[in-house]
């Protein structure tokens, strides 16, 4: 089994927002504002993400970071673009595949915003190569469309066998109090743009709005069977999305949280990951384990 868990690895977790507006573009908070709004709601980076415009990454202190970013758009997409060194040509902007390519070859990150907000379909997602990942929940778009979960994108893309990860993001853009909601926990050694970014590259990192996952793998149980099993902070439910009729849900009785689950793999899974939903709505997205291995 391949699978190396993010959550056993050495290092710290660190809190961050991965997409937010500020005046540069449409928000209506200067950079330094947004950059103290999370700095004073602990978190240790942020990504200031305006469409079209690239916010270099700083270090403001040895305890916080801002990422490089933008956040891209054109004719039925929106991407959201992180480490990179220049944005492409806006005369590209209805061709995603060619402004990917070319953020990829700079080594940036690359997501697909929202796409349930957008209207993009799965097979839209898919048609597109070298993603790294998709925003699994966008704060704004939930708050104001009821729109911002795009659990299925997701799992259409993994199981069509693409490898993405799934971010939740506030995308705020000060205009209502809808920021500190979508957060990532990445695991990383140390609090630099480089290390972060890696960690993000490799999955090191768990999506959430509010509850914790503490632990997560595989592992052969005593009958030399493979099962996947989570560990979380109290939730009503823990949820095991995998193969199309091969999940499942697993819930609390009546008045009482479960913190564990663990789930039977088959061969013909091909991934799996978890949600775990709490009492008061707050839901934690794992990333993906991939299970080519195991089959
Ligand atoms: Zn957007
Ligand atoms: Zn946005």
């Amino acid at each position: 089994m391949a699978f190396t868990s993010p959550y056993q690895k050495p290092g710290r977790w660190f809190k961050g927002n991965l997409h937010t507006h500020s005046t540069q573009s449409d928000g209506e908070l200067t950079p330094d504002q947004v950059i103290a709004w999370y700095d004073d709601h602990g978190y240790d980076l942020i990504a200031v993400s305006d469409h079209w415009v690239l916010s270099k990454g700083q270090t403001i202190r040895p305890d916080l970071i801002t990422l490089t970013a933008a956040e891209l758009h054109g004719a039925g997409y929106h991407l959201l673009t992180l480490g990179l060194t220049e944005l492409p040509p806006r005369e590209w902007a209805d061709d995603p595949q060619r402004i990917i390519d070319a953020l990829k070859a700079q080594g940036a990150l690359c997501y697909i915003a929202h796409p349930y907000w957008t209207g993009q379909s799965s097979a839209e997602v898919m048609a597109l190569q070298n993603l790294d990942g998709l925003e699994a929940f966008n704060a704004v778009c939930e708050e104001s469309k009821g729109n911002g979960h795009s659990r299925v994108h997701w799992d259409d893309c993994l199981a069509a066998g693409r490898q993405l990860t799934g971010l939740a993001v506030d995308d705020s853009h000060w205009h209502r109090p809808w920021q500190g909601i979508g957060y990532v926990m990445v695991r990383a050694p140390q609090l630099t743009e480089e290390a972060i970014l890696s960690a993000l590259a490799q999955g090191d990192f768990y999506s959430s709005t509010g509850p914790v996952i503490e632990d997560l793998g595989v592992l052969q149980n005593a009958h030399g069977e493979w099962e996947a099993y989570v560990r979380c902070s109290p939730c009503r439910e823990i949820i095991f999305y995998t193969a199309a009729q091969r999940g499942r849900r697993i819930a609390a009785a009546d008045g009482e949280l479960i913190s564990t689950a663990r789930l039977a793999l088959h061969p013909q899974m091909r991934y799996v990951r978890v949600e775990c939903r709490a009492a008061d709505g707050g839901v934690a997205w794992a990333n993906p384990i991939y299970l080519a291995e195991t089959s």
